[in-house]
């Protein structure tokens, strides 16, 4: 492994951090007790900034700026064509701050840069024009109804949304979630993970500066049990988006389902499954199943964690995926032509430290990796594991970690049974040049999407969620509007039913 020591310097250097304090009603505010928490970077577990602690009293007061903003406007009652121009015009600022704000997400977060500067931020740009381009085109039907009447439906803004994000992709969950409720003229309150608030601050700051009104985007800093459960149990609250993990996503319904009913949209965990058949080019398969992995330090809810081949190719795809994961460049995030960077904290490090052991101990066989990456901050060698049985843990959790699980398998019938015997059905890849293999496994997956001979296409278009006890509801594409619209019945009775 390479720790990236011999490559370039940093590409550049870390910034000054700007905003660290809560964000309402449009100002920069500390905390109502005046709590601060560290944010750490990765590569060292350093302190980066404190960062004011939001609580319920703050929770309370961002959701009151928002319900003012949302009831009394100006945001809902701007035109659409207002709406969708501020949207722009944040989407142009972003990009012109492109550099600084990957800079921010690869220092919170581990990331690379790269990845960062010249993937996700772009994303992030170009799904707030998606959304832009959404705000003036949201309007109701004409409804065909029996009997003497004019039936139309209006598709109004919710109201006030609460939002909950995780730390894997801090601005990238931030857009999914702000730009459709904002599109639809939504109020917002956001609460960042308490790994990574740096960059949904700066990001909102720019919002503001490209001319959204006082109140309608609030970001709280601040813990899951504190700040979270007060935001998923305000009755104040609207409707309810979290993505995290599975358990979390239980908790927070219940919440919701306690105090108002807010409906809840949740995008959870997943093990998902890669699978290659025996016809396509090995090498290829190999690339694709490596990154669908190590991907983002494998700290992705739709890894592609469970790697499927088929038993006439398994032997050389084990050996070719051992040599891709032993040459995986891993090292400072910053530097030019790194990989992957350390994992997000000490407490996901250490679980995924144990995962690896578990499979040591369970009989799979470890063909590379295994262990943490020299003795500051928290890398850990890209790990493979081949001869993996359905009921290892290592087949069976999700590890949130670079750990690659190899498992055999002979008929597509048998691969389509296992590859469904999770509670997970966040996502799942499929490796062939056969048409009807293709297909077959499209159909049979029970997956919310299934990447064929791709992985990891984020598309503002593509909608995105879980089946079973990944989530519910779908986010990105038209899919996501609906969770931040009402849908009024407007029934008119007709004087002279003959026109
Ligand atoms: P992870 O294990 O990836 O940290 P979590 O699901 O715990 O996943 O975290 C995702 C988000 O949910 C974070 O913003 C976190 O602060 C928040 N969170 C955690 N616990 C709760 C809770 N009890 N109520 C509301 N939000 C929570």
């Amino acid at each position: 492994f390479s720790t990236g020591a011999a490559l370039e310097e940093l590409i550049i250097p870390p910034i000054q951090i700007d905003h660290s304090q809560l964000l309402i009603n449009g100002q920069f505010v500390d905390a109502a007790s005046g709590k601060t928490f560290p944010t750490l970077d990765p590569r060292t577990g350093d302190v980066i900034a404190y960062v004011a602690e939001g609580e319920g009293e703050d929770v309370n007061r961002a959701v009151l700026a928002a319900r003012k903003a949302f009831d009394e406007g100006p945001w809902p009652k701007m035109t659409a064509y207002e709406r969708s121009r501020i949207m722009l015009r944040c989407a142009d600022l972003l990009e012109k701050h492109n550099d600084e704000v990957a800079t921010l997400e690869t220092w919170d977060n581990g990331k690379t840069y790269e990845q960062a500067a010249n993937a996700e931020i772009p994303m992030v740009v170009r799904l707030f024009r998606y959304y832009a381009g959404w705000a003036d085109k949201i309007h109701g039907l004409t409804v065909p109804a029996d009997g003497p009447y004019h039936v139309q439906t209006l598709h109004e803004p919710i109201g006030v949304v609460g939002q909950i994000i995780p730390w894997n992709f801090p601005l990238l969950m931030y857009a999914w979630k702000v730009g459709p409720a904002l599109a639809c003229g939504n109020t917002i309150v956001l609460k960042t993970a308490e790994q990574t608030p740096l960059s949904a601050l700066y990001v909102s700051k720019l919002f503001h500066e490209a001319g959204l009104p006082p109140g309608v985007l609030n970001v709280v800093s601040g813990f899951g049990p504190t700040a979270g459960a007060a935001l998923a149990s305000h009755m104040q609250v609207d409707k309810l988006a979290f993505t995290g993990s599975t358990a979390t996503g239980k908790v927070v319904l219940g919440l919701a389902a306690k105090s108002n009913l807010k409906p809840v949209t949740l995008e959870l965990g997943g093990k998902s499954p890669f699978i290659v058949c025996e016809d396509g080019d090995i090498d290829q398969a190999v690339e694709l199943a490596h990154s669908a992995v190590f991907f983002n330090q494998g700290q992705c809810c739709c890894a592609g964690s469970r790697t499927f081949v088929h038993e006439r190719v398994y032997d050389e795809f084990v050996e070719k995926s051992k040599a891709r994961a032993s040459k995986r460049v891993v090292g400072d995030p910053f530097k030019k032509g790194v990989e992957q960077g350390p994992q997000i904290d000490s407490d996901q490090f250490e679980k995924i430290l144990r995962y690896i052991k578990s499979g040591i101990e369970s009989g799979a066989i470890l063909e590379s990796g295994g262990e943490r990456l020299g003795s500051r901050g928290y890398y850990i060698k890209p790990t493979v594991f081949s001869n993996v049985q359905d009921s290892m843990l290592i087949a069976t959790d999700e590890i949130f970690g670079p750990v690659q699980s190899i498992l055999k398998f002979k008929d597509l019938d048998e691969v389509i049974r296992r590859a469904n015997a999770t509670p997970y059905g966040l996502a799942s890849g499929v490796f062939t040049r056969n048409l009807d293999t293709a297909n077959t496994l499209m159909r049979g997956l029970r997956a919310g999407t299934v990447w064929i001979n791709c992985f990891d296409v984020f598309d503002a278009a593509i909608p995105f969620g879980g089946y079973k006890m990944s989530g519910q509801g779908r986010e990105k594409g038209i899919y996501s509007l609906s969770n931040y619209l009402q849908v009024k019945a407007a029934v008119t009775a007709l004087k002279n039913p003959a026109w």
